[in-house]
């Protein structure tokens, strides 16, 4: 067989064909597995719900100590949900962050995560802030950070003693005192479900009754509109996630700040079953391209320096032990640190369809 060039610059016919062979080859080794050899490319896919702006800190340190790049796509929780059902095994996401227990269950149960197992995960996170093992010993998702659903207060109207705990909220004292955003709100749910948990569904129910019946005006807003609310007076008592409160308390906005120092701040149930505490987690997504990497990001957020940012950044808590703080904000709020619920978060998740009848029979919008 004669063989000729096809052009000067082109490679005889052989040399393509043996190196199409080599290309091949080569691509074999890669995806062999246990050669240690990396075939991912080096990005991760992020879905994230996160909404802080101090997240950019968390990320670049993830670029700078792996060489991965994040490619992230942000919406809220319900978005990224149902952004993954309609994408299907076609979707980009390797890792999915959202910021409530609800969310995180739910993305469970519709079977948009990929369980795994990590040591360093099991290692750093404690059980009760993850899912339910699966029967294989998988993951489906990790808790991330926490923060604690807290009660402020007007501390010219109310009495401490009459906001401590979650139940007296919806005692005829404080009629026409509570402000809080949507009963619908992630947030809400997972609180309500957490509330089921402890002194079960019919009791919660008519807490929940009484508390519409105490509210001073309807829901509307996000937490940090009930704070200003208690700040201006139209509020007696408002439900917030601690670190809205916080993050006022850090403000560079003199008014902010202001209207943070003005309220009072009661972790409930301290000498009950401990302030409720919801959890921002990550998962694997189901349709994952770049596994590895997946892993590497959430084993990342587990570890040391990412979990001392969740809360000296976001002013959050970490999920992980042994995380030296230093927040002024934090402490300024909880004093010696402040007793949290130690139910199993994904329990609050798997309540939130039953709570979300019970507000539908309530009227809580
Ligand atoms: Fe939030």
């Amino acid at each position: 067989m004669t063989i000729q060039p096809d052009s000067p610059t082109k490679l005889p016919r052989y040399s393509r064909q043996r190196m199409r062979l080599n290309q091949l080859a080569m691509c074999l080794i890669l995806a062999a597995p246990g050669l240690g050899v990396q075939a991912e490319e080096q990005v991760v896919n992020l879905y994230s719900a996160r909404h802080y702006s101090t997240d950019e800190a968390l990320y670049a340190g993830f670029t700078k100590a792996t060489g991965i790049k994040i490619n992230r796509v942000d919406a809220d929780d319900a978005g990224i949900i149902a952004r993954l059902k309609a994408e299907g095994s076609a979707s980009p996401a390797d890792v999915i962050l959202l910021v409530d227990a609800a969310r995180l269950w739910k993305g469970e149960t519709e079977g948009l995560f990929l369980p795994i197992q990590s040591k360093p995960l099991e290692a750093a996170i404690p059980p009760q802030l993850r899912a339910k093992p699966t029967a294989d010993g998988k993951t489906a998702w990790y808790g991330l950070s926490t923060r604690a659903r807290i009660v402020v207060y007007d501390t010219a109207k109310v009495r401490k003693e009459d906001v401590d705990t979650y139940e007296k909220l919806a005692e005829p004292a404080n009629k026409g005192r509570v402000c809080i955003r949507s009963g619908s709100h992630p947030y809400n749910l997972s609180l309500f479900g957490s509330l089921t948990e402890h002194m079960g569904a019919e009791k919660t129910e008519a807490w929940l009754k009484a508390l519409v019946g105490n509210m001073a005006r309807s829901p509307k807003g996000g937490d940090t509109d009930q704070i200003k609310g208690v700040a201006s007076g139209e509020c007696a008592i408002a439900i917030t996630n601690s670190y809205y409160l916080a993050r006022m308390l850090r403000s560079s906005n003199a008014t902010e700040r202001g209207m943070a120092e003005r309220v009072g701040v009661v972790f409930p149930n301290q000498s009950s079953w401990g302030t409720h505490i919801n959890v921002a987690g990550g998962a694997v997504a189901r349709h994952a391209k770049n596994t590895g990497n997946a892993v590497k990001f959430l084993e990342y957020l587990a570890g040391a320096e990412a979990q001392a940012y969740f809360a000296n950044g976001n002013n959050e808590w970490p999920a992980a032990l042994g995380i030296k703080l230093d927040n002024p904000a934090l402490k300024a709020m909880t004093g010696a640190g402040f007793k949290s619920e130690l139910i199993p978060i994904n329990t609050v998740g798997m309540n939130q369809v039953r709570v979300q009848q019970m507000l539908d029979r309530v009227g809580f919008k």
